[in-house]
């Protein structure tokens, strides 16, 4: 074992205001029949997996790695990770969505990346670097499938169905950053929360999600005032309400309507390699 520092998954991400969560959906369906359905290849692939890289996997890879996969539950707030530490862990979010920080040093933070059933949570151990500046804290409540890293490594260096989901995952990541870069360079606060709450309501599948001034300000890197003035904003158009910390989107399609070109650019390249 290294001396670099372990992250201990019971550790909490405390935020003023309280922590912050989405409903968890449904309980986990491992135990009930795999339905099929036939791929290009005519491999057959899983479908009682909601996490979109594992259930593209064809029936016989799934099989092989399944008792590798650990159910598990993780809490709002809960920090998978921190900076300077090692991944011990990759996470396949099912219901969970999990937020990757960027932290200055003077406190503030901005989102950098939001990972929920379209990913994983990982990427730094398949590409044998272990480790990440950022801060991984789960955002909205939820279950997930868990993997150890070696096991991760092992079946990514197999470069079958999964290498090749994972590289698909990763150039769509690459996609993802650029175009929140460019976001934050060019677009409105009120834009980039539209695009923010529609990628959560995607990655949680609710239209309801708990989060304070202060943990919005943090997502959309601005002060609270200006998150305060864009989500009231929203709401007097109808299109959220947002109170005592819940937000409720009540119209998707005027959200999609009033964010940038980016929601639609990042999902699309999602969904270019990963059947919803
Ligand atoms: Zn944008």
């Amino acid at each position: 074992m290294s001396g670099k520092r372990q992250t201990s998954p019971a550790r909490q991400y405390r935020v003023p205001g309280g922590p912050h969560s989405l409903p968890v959906h449904g309980a986990w369906k491992s135990h009930l029949p795999a339905k099929e359905s036939i791929l290009p290849d005519g491999t057959q692939k899983v479908e009682f997996v909601r996490n979109r890289i594992l259930a593209g996997l064809p029936r016989k890879e799934y099989a092989r790695i399944a008792s590798d996969l650990a159910p598990t539950t993780l809490k709002a707030g809960q920090i998978l990770y921190e900076p300077g530490g090692t991944m011990q862990s990759a996470y396949f979010p099912e219901t969970a969505v999990v937020s990757i920080l960027s932290q200055a040093e003077e406190g503030t933070s901005i989102e950098v990346s939001l990972v929920g059933s379209e990913g994983v949570v990982g990427v730094p151990i398949v590409l044998k670097s272990h480790a990440l500046p950022y801060r991984v804290v789960v955002q909205g409540a939820g279950t997930a499938w868990r993997m150890k890293a070696d096991v991760l490594r092992r079946e990514f260096d197999r470069c079958g169905a999964l290498h090749k989901l994972l590289l698909h995952y990763v150039h769509a990541l690459i996609v993802q950053l650029a175009q929140s870069s460019a976001c934050n360079q060019f677009h409105t606060t009120r834009q980039r929360l539209c695009r923010w709450l529609l990628a959560s309501e995607d990655l949680s599948g609710s239209n309801e999600l708990r989060s304070t001034q202060e943990f919005l300000s943090q997502m959309l890197g601005v002060n609270r005032g200006s998150a305060n003035q864009a989500a009231g904003s929203l709401q007097r158009a109808g299109l959220i309400r947002y109170r005592r910390g819940r937000i409720t989107i009540l119209n998707r399609a005027g959200l999609e309507t009033a964010t940038c070109e980016c929601y639609r650019i990042i999902r699309s390249e999602f969904d270019r390699f990963f059947r919803r």
